[in-house]
């Protein structure tokens, strides 16, 4: 059904990279199609209760109302975005085929900005009782914990932003953490060990992860004494960081050992034309100011990459 148009630009994935580059790649006039496999553009941010350092947003702004801002500001030159998930990417030619789910789309050009999905911790439990009182999305869920004792597992700026915004439902939160020291920003740690009802299990892991129809209890062991306990909880946050959702690039593209897709100074890949943006290509720092900076340099670098392929 797809494969008669040719696309200037196909942008995989509507976080804040992919909508950056719509934006750009639209104003500069080509012919873009956005493909997002959730049913709203936004990636991971659209759960980020509050954003506070993002520039030009003094007091902080939700992240699905910025997300929001995005899109409609991205539609407004055009941005033409489409449902669905991509399989697989081709072509190191001219020509390159995204295969998705409901047929192949043909483009000279791909940003690939598909970002990262939450990692899972892997014990026994685990996958039985997700949505059954074990979540990757406090601000999806937070609702669901109200007044009840929940443990939070992780220490990044993903686990004290979302501390800090469960301690509004929750009767007590426990940080189940695997080291002493916190990873998350100077200024998240500050706020989450003044609140009273948060409280801190340091060089602790969870074992496994009970409960019969929903999360009843959790083995933790501290790592440091070999001591194991069973807590009685009714519900499990876990933010123990993220894995690059690339998949669907291997073979394709080069990447590194743990799946992050590689690129040059202008964002393209290890084949020409292309190129990827955001939390799914490997770099230093994983922001939302970031992957717009990401956004638009793929995109500048994709039209320059087009200009060259014109006779
Ligand atoms: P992260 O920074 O990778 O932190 C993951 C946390 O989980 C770390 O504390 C880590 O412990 C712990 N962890 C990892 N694997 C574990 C395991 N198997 N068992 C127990 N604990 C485990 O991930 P993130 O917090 O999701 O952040 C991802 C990126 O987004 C970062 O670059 C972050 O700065 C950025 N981000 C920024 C903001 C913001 O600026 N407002 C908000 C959210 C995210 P260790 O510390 O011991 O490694």
């Amino acid at each position: 059904m797809n494969d008669q148009e040719v696309y200037d630009l196909i942008i995989i994935g509507g976080g804040p990279a992919g909508l950056t580059a719509g934006l750009y790649a639209t104003r500069a006039k080509l012919k873009t199609l956005l493909l997002e496999k959730l049913p709203l553009p936004g990636g991971q941010t659209i759960n980020a209760w509050m954003i506070e350092n993002y520039p030009g947003f003094p007091g902080g702004i939700s992240g699905q109302e910025l997300m929001q801002k995005m899109e409609s500001q991205a539609r407004e030159f055009g941005l033409v975005i489409a449902a669905g998930d991509v399989k697989g990417v081709t072509g190191n030619g001219g020509m390159k085929r995204v295969v998705h789910e409901e047929g192949d789309y043909w483009c000279r050009s791909i940003i690939v900005s598909t970002g990262a999905t939450p990692n899972r911790l892997g014990v026994k439990g685990e996958e039985r009782l997700i949505g059954k009182g074990i979540s990757f999305c406090g601000t999806c869920d937070g609702f669901f914990f109200k007044d009840k004792d929940v443990i939070l597992v992780g220490g990044g700026d993903t686990a004290m932003e979302e501390a800090l915004f469960l301690t509004r439902f929750v009767r007590h939160l426990s940080v189940v953490h695997r080291r002493d020291t916190l990873r998350a920003a100077k200024v998240l740690q500050e706020r989450a060990f003044q609140n009273p009802k948060i409280e801190f299990l340091w060089d602790t892991v969870v074992e496994e992860i009970g409960g019969e129809k929903t999360v009843e209890k959790a083995l933790l062991k501290n790592l440091k004494t070999g001591e194991i306990v069973e807590k009685n909880i009714d519900g499990i946050l876990i933010f123990v960081g993220t894995k690059p959702s690339s998949d669907f690039a291997q073979g394709a593209v080069d990447l590194d050992p743990r799946g992050y897709i590689l690129t040059d100074e202008n964002l393209e890949t290890s084949v020409p034309g292309i190129f990827a943006a955001g939390d799914v290509r490997k770099k230093l720092l994983r922001q939302i100011s970031t992957a717009v900076g990401d956004g638009a340099t793929a995109a500048y670098a994709a039209e320059k990459y087009l200009e060259k392929l014109k006779p």
